[in-house]
């Protein structure tokens, strides 16, 4: 099959928000990688098992198809991918084995500033641009209220100024790319950090044994942060 050489397969990002610490959580486990630039697989010399570089929005497909044995994603990310599997019928299941302690944000809705929020009731009949409409889709369900959805990859931020949504739904952490465009947090929808996920799956044996040496390292690390 694609995915049994006898050595762990850990989908990673490539370049963005996750991609030093995840490198990082496991340089700290103590693997030695070796990371060739624009290389799609980045080999640990003394465990046997790969890196696997991608995009982030890959990740929970790859872990899900089993492609990759383990990966390193956000939560939301994992959820809005999940949902969107489910809808189309294609397997979405995953072990969820522990959060990590980084890439912390938050899954916001912002109106432009002007705007008189006066509660979520505020939202009904808006149009919202965001790259998570299933995680957008769900709160609107929870909260019995509807709107419209207007899916961008990026940039989200500028759509209410070019009159393409009246709002957003977008990652924040800070809150001043929000500030830079004129727009106001009103509504936190989902919180998130990064995690550790696998297929679920048990894996093979030889994968396993290389999993039971790496998890408590990897704990050992997570603990040492406390
Ligand atoms: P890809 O790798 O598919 O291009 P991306 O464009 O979402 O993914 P990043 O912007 O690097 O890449 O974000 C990766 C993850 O980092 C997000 O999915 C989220 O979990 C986390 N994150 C933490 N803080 C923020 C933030 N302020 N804005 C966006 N993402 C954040």
């Amino acid at each position: 099959t694609i995915n049994e050489n006898g050595r762990l397969r850990i989908a990673i990002q490539k370049s963005g928000r996750l991609s030093d610490s995840s490198q990082d959580l496991f340089k700290r486990c103590g693997l030695k990688i070796s990371l060739a630039d624009r290389k799609l697989l980045a080999h640990v010399g003394n465990m046997p098992i790969d890196l696997m570089l991608v995009r982030s929005s890959d990740i929970p497909g790859l872990v899900m198809d089993g492609v990759c044995d383990l990966g390193i994603v956000g939560d939301n990310t994992l959820e809005e991918h999940a949902l969107q599997r489910q809808l189309n019928g294609e397997p979405s299941a995953y072990d969820k084995i522990c959060s990590l302690k980084f890439g912390g944000c938050r899954l916001s809705i912002a109106l432009p500033e002007e705007i008189d929020y006066q509660g979520i009731q505020s939202l009904d009949g808006m149009r919202l641009a965001t790259t998570y409409p299933r995680l957008l889709n769900r709160f609107a369900q929870q909260h019995g209220i509807r709107f419209e959805t207007c899916r961008l990859n990026g940039s989200v931020e500028v759509a209410p100024r070019v009159g393409l949504a009246d709002g957003i739904c977008d990652l924040v952490s800070t809150g001043t790319t929000l500030e830079a465009n004129g727009l106001k947090e009103v509504e936190v929808i989902y919180t998130s950090k990064a995690a550790l996920i696998s297929g679920d799956k048990p894996l093979s044996g030889t994968k396993a044994q290389i999993f039971d040496k790496l998890l408590p390292r990897i704990q050992g690390v997570l603990k040492a942060r406390e």
